[in-house]
């Protein structure tokens, strides 16, 4: 039985991919449990992370997430104190020389790539006198902002209950609901409609973070750890792990990958 749509503004540079997208009754069942669990999981297991506190500042949080693109989020936690000491607002990110930038972005790599993306969104904020758009079509045009921090911006910025969809989140939602049609997580309507779907709360921040936290922890790319996984008695592949387990293990979707920052 057809229940319910869920938007998949699964946008690039604005333009709509697809239409909405219908879930049935049972997935609308699944992904609410599938939220209760991880929200219970969370208050217990879920990492630490400055950026995470209350007092973190939409500028932090959303900086935080250009930073974490294609990269862990255990090495961001390590500079992030050094990184913010320099650069504390849009305004210290543009008066830095480009080699002061660099240098306190080196750990975490690419940080030539990194230095000229956060420049760039810098100069854009200036511009705006630090107000962020409110439609994703606009903020897909500033620079380096790509259809994940846009999103980071609408559910830190603007409180809108987005998906933080990455490779991991990805990889939770094949394994957990259905493979995904398309490698590129950015033009698949049906992976982003259930990523909306989840995290569709009263506390989506949460979501995120949970179903992050429980990729880095459990659902990792090789050899999840499915009897720990407080998903693992509704998710689909821990079910068809337990009853063939070499099946299972090659049927494994791939991870994916995200792109661009
Ligand atoms: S049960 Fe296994 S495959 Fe399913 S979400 Fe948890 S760790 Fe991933």
């Amino acid at each position: 039985m057809v229940a319910r749509a869920v938007s998949s503004r699964a946008t690039t540079r604005g333009k709509l991919a697809r239409g909405p997208v219908v879930f049935d009754r049972p997935t609308i069942g699944k992904a609410r449990w599938c939220r209760r669990r991880l929200l219970a999981w969370y208050a217990q297991h879920g990492r630490q992370f400055p950026w995470r506190s209350p007092d973190a500042g939409v500028y932090r949080q959303v900086v935080v997430e250009v930073l974490l693109q294609r990269t862990q989020a255990s090495a961001v936690g390590r500079m992030f104190d050094a990184f913010f000491e320099d650069f504390g607002s849009w305004e210290d990110i543009i008066s830095a020389p480009d080699e002061l930038l660099e240098s306190v972005l080196r750990p975490i790599g690419l940080w030539r790539r990194r230095a000229i993306a956060l420049k760039a969104l810098a100069s854009a904020m200036i511009a705006r006198k630090g107000h962020f758009p409110e439609s994703r079509g606009e903020l897909e045009s500033l620079p380096a902002v790509g259809q994940y921090v846009a999103s980071a911006v609408l559910l830190f910025a603007k409180r809108r209950p987005e998906p933080l969809l990455d490779s991991s989140m990805a990889r939770v939602l094949d394994r957990v609901f259905e493979p995904r049609r398309l490698v590129d997580l950015r033009y698949d309507p049906r992976l982003q409609g259930l990523a909306r779907l989840l995290v569709r709360s009263r506390a989506p921040a949460l979501v995120n973070w949970a179903i992050l936290d429980l990729a880095a922890r459990y659902c990792v790319p090789r050899m999840p750890s499915c009897g720990e996984c407080p998903l693992r008695t509704r998710c689909n592949f821990a079910i068809l792990r337990k009853r063939h387990p070499s099946g299972a293990r090659r049927a494994a979707p791939s991870t994916g990958r995200v792109k661009g920052i």
